[in-house]
């Protein structure tokens, strides 16, 4: 399989690094500029996939790389691209110091909720990326592009604590990570994301709410794709986490994998409803690590207890 890119206005292109072989399901994407940048490299076995398809559209020396936040199927392949690319910085949240150099505890925090297994056959194992590699990000930093064009980066927790957006003014898109959600394949719907332990709903809707503050014209999202009517998909993704929090807070008492099997029905039906074709359904099914979602919303729900 080849990896998919695709270009957008502004030279902004969005490269498809078949996350677990399969298509539409972890985009990365490359602004094309007197000082480019990449944002995401997706898990270690995408790592292929990205080098060619950054390859076939000519772009032999990667940089830098802005990476939302410190989930493995974002960030996991940094260290092969530091490998691969010497002089090659990663822009992450300041936890990346802690974790990216000694990534065992971030490969072990995953593999509890998805087993080793899984991981290194899915994902793949991620490898350390030295220090001197990592660049702190803050809240509002810059990144210039060019001359005239700036990627601003936003600190934008609920999804996880060390989350970032980015936003670049000159095309009106924001880089949402996982922030917004997951929209499969190119749906009209989001559908929540929100795993333990960090999901926080407050944090996250202030984080919508910040985000909604800038001149939109795109989301483009990690999973899946560059999307237009921004502020629509950001009513949604309040709306469906309220849905959401709200159905669990109105199951009885019952156990975390019954909540699961519950709430893949509930919104398996909702789609059905909303007359979505089956193999989007199907799409949007398969992707909601429906257990890691109970874990995450009841964590939340005991938090504000
Ligand atoms: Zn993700």
């Amino acid at each position: 399989m080849d990896p998919v890119v695709k270009k957008f206005d502004n030279n902004i292109y969005q490269i498809d690094v078949l996350m677990e072989d399969k298509k539409e399901r972890m985009a990365c994407y490359y602004i094309d500029s007197e000082d480019p940048i990449l944002i995401e490299v997706g898990p270690s076995n995408s790592f292929p996939y990205l080098i060619a398809g950054l390859e076939s559209i000519g772009i032999k020396d990667i940089r830098r790389s802005a990476i939302t936040h410190l989930h493995l199927d974002h960030v996991g392949g940094i260290g092969h691209m530091v490998e691969e690319y010497k002089d090659h910085f990663v822009y992450i949240h300041e936890l990346g110091e802690k974790h990216l150099p000694n990534p065992e505890k971030l490969w072990k925090a995953v593999a509890d909720v998805y087993t080793e297994e899984w991981l290194e056959n899915n994902w793949g194992k991620i490898k350390p990326t030295p220090l001197e590699n990592i660049k702190t990000l803050n809240d509002g930093y810059e990144f210039k592009l060019s001359k005239t064009r700036l990627l601003k980066a936003l600190y934008s927790p609920g999804h996880a604590k060390h989350h970032y957006t980015f936003y670049d003014e000159e095309s009106g898109t924001m880089f949402m990570g996982d922030t917004l959600g997951l929209i499969y394949p190119h749906g009209e719907f989001v559908q929540p994301n929100l795993p333990p332990p960090d999901f926080d709903k407050e944090l996250l809707f202030k984080t919508l709410d910040n985000i909604r503050n800038y001149d939109l014209s795109k989301l483009a999202i990690a999973h899946f794709g560059i999307h237009n009517e921004p502020y629509r998909l950001l009513d949604n993704a309040y709306e469906s986490i309220d849905n959401w929090i709200n159905f669990i807070t109105s199951l009885p008492d019952t156990s975390d994998e019954e909540a699961a099997s519950l709430l893949t029905t509930w919104v398996k039906t909702n789609y059905e409803i909303l007359l979505v074709d089956n193999i989007t359904i199907e799409n949007y099914i398969k992707n909601m690590n429906p257990l890691m979602q109970i874990k995450g919303i009841r964590n939340y729900l005991n938090l504000i207890d």
